[in-house]
């Protein structure tokens, strides 16, 4: 188990507010005002930039919640999807905009707009992240808007867990190897 005093901070509280105040302006002029508007929330991890980036949004906004985990308690993708609670809402006929902690293998995203695009009878889902790992990815697939790029490094706080732990932290930090 790590030790929270070996954390180094990533990005801080204020650049993280103000990114994302940023890609809510880029999501409300794409999607204009006047439509509704399903945000998918991701739990646990989008939980922090879900909420922040809903307070942002200007359309008519329906907050919706799934659970995918890809990870348990590792630093690395386990490959699969774990703990699955798919009681997805209905998105019959509805523009939905999946929101995720961040974009890893592509795994996790992959999986859901598949299942949803399958089963939903939704018109029209897109993905926004707060990270993209772009260097990971094992899967095809690209997120429609993105807050921040980063390394191929293990990240936590502001909704990123280690071992369940640090989701509270208002900033983003990693831990040197
Ligand atoms: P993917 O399915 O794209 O491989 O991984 C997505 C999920 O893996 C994310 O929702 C997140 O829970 C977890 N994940 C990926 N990279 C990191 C990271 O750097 N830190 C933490 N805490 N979780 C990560």
């Amino acid at each position: 188990m790590r030790d929270i005093k070996d954390l180094k901070v990533l990005i801080d509280r204020d650049s993280l507010n103000k990114r994302i105040i940023e890609l809510a302006l880029e999501i409300n002029n794409f999607y204009g005002t006047e439509k509704p508007l399903t945000l998918i929330c991701i739990l646990r991890g989008a939980v922090m930039f879900y909420t922040e980036l809903a307070k942002h949004l200007k359309m008519p906004v329906k907050m919706e919640f799934v659970t995918l985990s890809s990870y348990g308690n590792s630093e690395k993708s386990s490959g699969k999807i774990k703990a699955v609670n798919l009681a997805i809402p209905d998105l019959e006929n509805q523009n939905a905009l999946i929101v995720e902690d961040i974009i890893d293998t592509g795994l996790t995203l992959d999986f859901l707009l598949k299942f949803i695009k399958t089963n939903c009878k939704v018109r029209d889902v897109k993905l926004v992240v707060l990270f993209n790992k772009k260097c990971a990815r094992k899967f095809d697939i690209e997120p429609d808007f993105a807050a921040f790029d980063v390394d191929d490094k293990f990240i936590v706080g502001f909704g990123l867990d280690y071992n369940g732990f640090y989701r509270n932290l208002d900033y983003v930090g990693y831990f040197n190897l």
